[in-house]
């Protein structure tokens, strides 16, 4: 086994066909490769947009594109715990971290969540232990990341860097007209109160002017108990929180259920690109989800 893969890797050049063989760990970056990439990348991503942290599982079909990529792209942290036994098996000493193949794109960003000391294991948990993972959720984190990606591009196929930077250019002018306009959708809404599922949100939340006040998830991964539950939703009517930010994997019934109970609104956010089916690329994840808030906030 271990030989075939070794002579499939000599086989396959980086360039093949004239695209750059790119795999992430997720649809979103995937979705931020495919822009500053366009034609001269090809991008799969190893987990589906809807997943558990823990339940990720690379098919052979994924595996072989791993070992033939040129690069991989990944969220970085402690948001992939099934990542380094895959690439325990891929045994590629390309992939090391801080390698030119090898991209950790929340190296790019400005974190959130930094100081929260948390219990962590390798391959054992996602639980925020290095800081929160989720930066993807602040689309003007879209401008250090395509910029990271861009450079790591470049590194690989330095006669790309014009058409990739004018790629990224129209894509963030994209962006930001977008953002400006989910900007002033969601200013009446500015100081609204919510409680998350899973602390998913800080930087969506950072962005738009939202409060997190609380998660349902006592910590991140862990689920509520009947007393935390009760703790949780009287302190909602104290604080007076309005939303119950779920997402499609959340339990529908809990999220209903807290809502009613903390006397706030329900509402289903999308974290990721293809995780409902209208949230097709990056922009339209934000166009749904923003729009969502809006039909939950609105009268
Ligand atoms: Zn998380």
């Amino acid at each position: 086994m271990r030989a075939a893969l070794l002579v499939l890797l000599a086989a396959v050049p980086a360039w093949a066909g004239g695209a750059l063989s790119v795999v992430t760990t997720s649809t979103d970056l995937q979705a931020l490769v495919e822009a500053v990439g366009g034609d001269r990348v090809r991008v799969e991503s190893l987990a589906p947009a809807a997943h558990e942290p823990h339940a990720v599982t690379v098919t052979p079909g994924q595996f072989e594109k791993l070992k033939a990529a040129a690069l991989l792209v990944r969220i970085g942290l402690d948001h992939e715990p099934w990542l380094a036994r895959v690439l325990r098996a891929a045994n590629d000493p390309r992939f090391a971290p801080g390698s030119a193949h090898d991209l950790d794109v929340s190296k790019s960003v400005d974190l959130l969540q930094t100081a929260t000391a948390r219990v962590r294991g390798e391959g054992v948990a996602h639980v925020h232990g290095f800081g929160n993972p989720h930066y993807w959720l602040d689309p003007a984190n879209a401008r250090p990341m395509t910029g990271a990606i861009l450079e790591a591009l470049v590194r690989l196929a330095p006669d790309g860097r014009d058409v990739f930077a004018k790629n990224r250019a129209r894509w963030l002018a994209r962006l930001d007209d977008s953002l400006a306009r989910w900007t002033r959708a969601l200013a009446p809404y500015r100081g609204t109160r919510a409680v998350v599922v899973h602390d998913s949100w800080p930087y969506f939340a950072r962005r738009f002017g939202l409060v997190v006040v609380a998660a349902v998830e006592p910590a991140p991964g862990v689920p509520p108990s009947a007393a935390s539950l009760a703790a949780l939703t009287a302190k909602m009517r104290q604080a007076r929180v309005r939303l119950v930010i779920g997402e499609p994997s959340s339990n529908a019934s809990l999220v209903s259920h807290v809502a009613a109970r903390g006397g706030a609104r329900a509402v289903v956010l999308v974290p990721s690109v293809g995780a409902d089916p209208e949230a097709g690329d990056y922009v339209a994840l934000f166009e749904l989800d923003v729009r969502r808030l809006v039909e939950a906030l609105g009268p």
